[in-house]
């Protein structure tokens, strides 16, 4: 056994247990790192305390002179409670997120100090972000970005450094990050949702979404994910033959969950109450040593602000207990790979959820609108949704069997089926009155009593409605949640905007009814997306075949899903609805196709190095000995030695093979990186390692793996699966 890996498996095998302290209870400790509303009733004045509630509630602008009384309450705050520096916290796009800590601390000319804490500084920074991606915007216009306070996110204290939730904008105004169109496209469901409720409240004057995650992620012991070049650069093994047990005995999923990892989950739980995260599940998952945590859910702009602190929570925790946290897509071959289910909704001012049937026909018509609604806006764009949340790491989940498929499908259920195939039968124009009230009794008056028993829930469905929510599970379990509702709150704000104005239109030119006019829109709209609804089993191949049939998409690689981003709907989508600019968008096509190339090109590197440098050298090792074995036998039994020795020979010859095998597709692997490299074009470049260079990577795993169950274990330089995956 090579050094690093026998050490790797005993240090592994003799962690002590980290103790933690849980003396409190969970809810005293909730929010105790945030500057929420009971702290910023106690830390500010009346008149800065309402400026702060009205930019959260309304959206208002904060008063220059406000701010310098907010920092200055937020710094007596942030510093009773233990805090030395501050830090504009945000989210660029290199998908991690982003801090650089100042002092409190200031020098005065007397030789004294004090701490100081200005409006200035709560408002706007200017971090040196040179080295952000921003596909080439701040190049062409100004090499300058600002960090902006987003006073809908609070600030709170992480270790001992007070973080200011920021936007992150070039000096022209273009976004750089990922909370700039996440707030634009709120900003955009809110006003085509309150328009739509209107029809059935008049009451409400707000709408935001949702959001519940569910983040999926693997635990393997440090020492053995450091005694791995690929986890530790890659965040994923290149190679590795499937251990004899995988999850074939589904004895892992909802299983007990080892002590070694509760105290661990418990650790992290108690630091994400005092960040004001909401955690509530914890289980085990589908595969070994994979895992879930989820939260209650949130108003959409905190829940992502609090999936990107948790997952670099996650990360700080794991390694006070020895643990790292492997978020990849696909750590392992063979087993689960990892997703980020997003459960998403609308809800009002008033407290409705706008996805959530109800007892009385008016709610439930107002439910079937934004169901619908939905519906068809997922059928008009499901090709950008897919887009969404196209990454390396997501290909290697999307389509494989265990994941959602990369087409996008909805599944609603069988019930909620027959309720839509009871109004597409209603003839179109003025609905007779007892039409009407047979419809509002009979089918949409029914709906709850239906959703209740209504348990069937398709797992194969990449967008499920799941009784009051939709649940878009096809999300990746390393991306940031504001790219894919970004897109969702965005086409859900357009089609809620067309359906007034036919609804209007309607109304106006053929005098109908609100709920005629309202039942015939609906009545099209059931029609027109009948596509994208599918119940069936989304990992069958017929259902691929069906899909091409009905026109969907169904992009399997990252370069090629990425195309609907800057198409021209998508572009007149984003340009229409204020949500990105042509610019922006290029720029963040731009990024997300080099950041593709990176991470096929870092993955070849590593895979082509690990094979040669210790693979290979490690096959010839065994080989040696079995040639010294067979050269023995030789000595011994003379011309009779093939008596004996023919099964070591033929090994001899089957390992020869495989170093060829591997050679030779390294080689290849290498050109084929240099052809791409030369290519100056982003998306050429990005598809000639997605098609060029990526089909080598299984080649020669496929070789190294069979070596593996070769070669002697004593000699086998890599950490194997079943000590990654079962040692605990
Ligand atoms: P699953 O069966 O997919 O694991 P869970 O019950 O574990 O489902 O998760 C449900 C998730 O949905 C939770 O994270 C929860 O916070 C979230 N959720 C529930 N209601 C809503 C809602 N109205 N809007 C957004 N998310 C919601
Ligand atoms: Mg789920």
């Amino acid at each position: 056994m090579s050094t690093l890996r026998f050490y790797a498996v005993k240090e592994s095998l003799n962690r002590p247990p980290v103790q933690i302290e849980e003396n409190e209870r969970r809810s005293e400790i909730f929010g105790r790192n945030v500057f929420n509303e009971t702290a910023m009733r106690q830390y500010l004045t009346q008149d800065s305390f309402r400026s702060v509630m009205d930019a959260i509630e309304k959206g208002t602008k904060i008063d220059r002179n406000l701010a310098d009384h907010i920092s200055t309450g937020m710094k007596e705050w942030a510093i009773s409670r233990g805090a030395t520096h501050y830090t504009h916290w945000f989210q660029p796009l290199t998908g991690a997120t982003a801090e650089k800590h100042d002092a409190f601390f200031q020098t005065l000319e007397n030789g004294h100090a004090i701490e100081k804490f200005g409006g200035t500084q709560l408002v706007q920074q200017e971090p040196d972000a040179s080295s952000f991606p921003s596909g080439g915007i701040r190049n062409t216009f100004e090499t300058r970005g600002y960090t902006a306070w987003d006073p809908t996110s609070p600030a709170f204290i992480y270790g001992t450094t007070l973080c200011i939730p920021t936007v992150f904008v070039s000096y022209t105004g273009e976004a750089l990050d990922y909370k700039t169109p996440l707030l634009r496209s709120l900003q955009a469901v809110d006003q085509a949702a309150t328009e739509v409720a209107k029809y059935f409240d008049k009451n409400v004057t707000k709408v935001n979404t949702t959001l519940g995650w569910e983040q999926e992620y693997f635990l393997v012991d440090s020492a053995m994910a450091a005694s791995r070049p690929d986890i530790t650069l890659a965040g994923r093994t290149l190679l590795g033959h499937t251990a004899a047990k995988g999850q074939q005995l589904d004895d892992h999923y909802f299983g007990s969950i080892p002590s070694r990892v509760l105290n661990y989950m418990r650790h992290l739980e108690r630091e994400c109450l005092l960040l004001g995260i909401p955690v509530k599940t914890r289980h085990n998952e589908v595969a070994p040593s994979q895992y879930e945590l989820a939260p209650i859910f949130e108003e959409t702009n905190l829940a992502v602000d609090h999936n990107s602190l948790l997952m670099d929570l996650m990360q700080k925790i794991a390694e006070k207990h020895h643990f790292k946290v492997l978020f990849h897509e696909k750590p392992f071959a063979g087993v689960n790979g990892s997703g980020k289910h997003n459960n998403w909704s609308l809800v009002t001012n008033t407290g409705v959820n706008l996805l959530s049937p109800s007892s009385t026909p008016t709610k439930n018509l107002q439910f079937l609108t934004f169901f619908i609604n939905t519906i068809k806006a997922v059928n008009e764009y499901e090709s950008l949704l897919r887009a969404s949340i196209a990454s390396a790491g997501n290909d290697y989940r999307l389509g494989a069997n265990e994941a959602p498929p990369a087409i996008m499908s909805i599944f609603v259920g069988t019930q909620l089926t027959q309720v839509l195939d009871e109004l597409e039968k209603v003839a179109p124009g003025k609905l007779t009155p007892q039409e009407k009230t047979d419809l509002k009794l009979n089918v949409v008056g029914k709906i709850p009593e239906i959703l209740l028993d209504n348990t069937d829930r398709n797992r194969t469905s990449p967008f499920a409605f799941t009784g009051n929510k939709f649940e878009f599970r096809a999300v990746g379990s390393t991306a940031n949640c504001a790219n894919p509702i970004t897109v969702l709150n965005t086409i859900v704000a357009k089609q809620l905007r067309d359906f007034k104005t036919r609804v209007d239109y309607l109304r106006k030119e053929n005098k109908m009814k609100k709920d005629d006019a309202i039942f015939n829109v609906l009545r099209e709209y059931i029609k027109d997306s009948k596509r994208i609804r599918f119940e069936g089993d989304g990992y069958g191949e017929a259902w691929e075949i069906e899909a091409k049939k009905r026109g969907l998409s169904n992009f399997k690689n990252t370069p090629e899903a990425l195309r609907a981003k800057v198409d021209k709907k998508a572009v007149e989508l984003f340009e229409k609805m204020k949500i990105l600019s042509r610019v922006e968008i290029e720029a963040r096509h731009a990024i997300e196709l080099e950041e593709y190339t990176m991470r096929v090109q870092i993955e070849g590197r590593i895979l082509g190095d690990i094979a040669r440098n210790h693979i290979i050298p490690t096959a010839i090792q065994y080989q040696n000995i079995l040639l010294d074995n067979v050269q023995g036998l030789k000595n011994i039994y003379g011309p009779d030695f093939k008596q004996y020795g023919t099964e070591q020979m033929l090994l001899i010859e089957e390992i020869s093979k495989h170093i060829a095998s591997i050679n030779k597709a390294i080689t290849e692997m290498i050109e084929a990186r240099k052809v791409a490299n030369r290519i100056t074009d982003l998306e050429d470049k990005a598809f000639a390692y997605c098609n060029a260079v990526k089909p080598f990577f299984d080649v020669i795993r496929y070789h190294c793996d069979k070596l593996e169950l070769l070669v002697d274990d004593e000699l086998w330089p890599m950490t194997k699966y079943r000590e990654l995956l079962f040692l605990k």
